[in-house]
């Protein structure tokens, strides 16, 4: 299954001339439009990108950016958690790339930041309930 999905990535100062974008062309066959790009005043680089491609290349292509140092953040859509049907099973912090999703160690309940999330659906794909869910703005 193929998406389109339209991101922004913030790049830290130390990353800000590496070459990690051409990653996901050439180890992950995605393609993208470059929207906008710019360098910050503290020179940090934010690079808005519409990528297009597998939809597991996606993930793993948001997985290399996100553990590379990248800060990213998804445009149009969202990802939410209906509490009322999660059972707490934790399935999906276990596939989550970011560290959206994570087990609250006092209560052990799975909390979810959506400040963290990139819409990578890797958790939509493995909850038992359907409580991870996609809202389009
Ligand atoms: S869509 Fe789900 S798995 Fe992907 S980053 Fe967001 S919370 Fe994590
Ligand atoms: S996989 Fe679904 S039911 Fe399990 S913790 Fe995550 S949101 Fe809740």
């Amino acid at each position: 299954m193929s998406v389109c999905r339209r991101i922004v990535l913030r790049f830290p100062k130390n990353l800000v001339e590496k070459p990690l974008v051409y990653h996901l062309v050439k180890d992950y066959d995605l393609k993208f439009n470059i929207l906008r790009a710019k360098i910050t005043p503290e020179e940090e680089g934010l690079l808005s990108l519409e990528i297009k491609g597998d939809k597991n290349n996606y993930s793993r292509g948001i997985d290399f950016l996100t553990k590379s140092g990248v800060t990213i953040e998804q445009l149009g859509q969202k990802i939410r958690k209906n509490e009322d049907l999660c059972t707490q099973c934790g399935l999906c912090v276990s596939v989550c790339p970011t560290p959206a999703l994570a087990i609250d160690r006092k209560s052990r309940e799975v909390i979810f930041d959506s400040n963290h999330c990139v819409t990578c659906e890797m958790c939509i794909k493995v909850c038992p309930v359907k409580a991870m869910e996609i809202k389009f703005d």
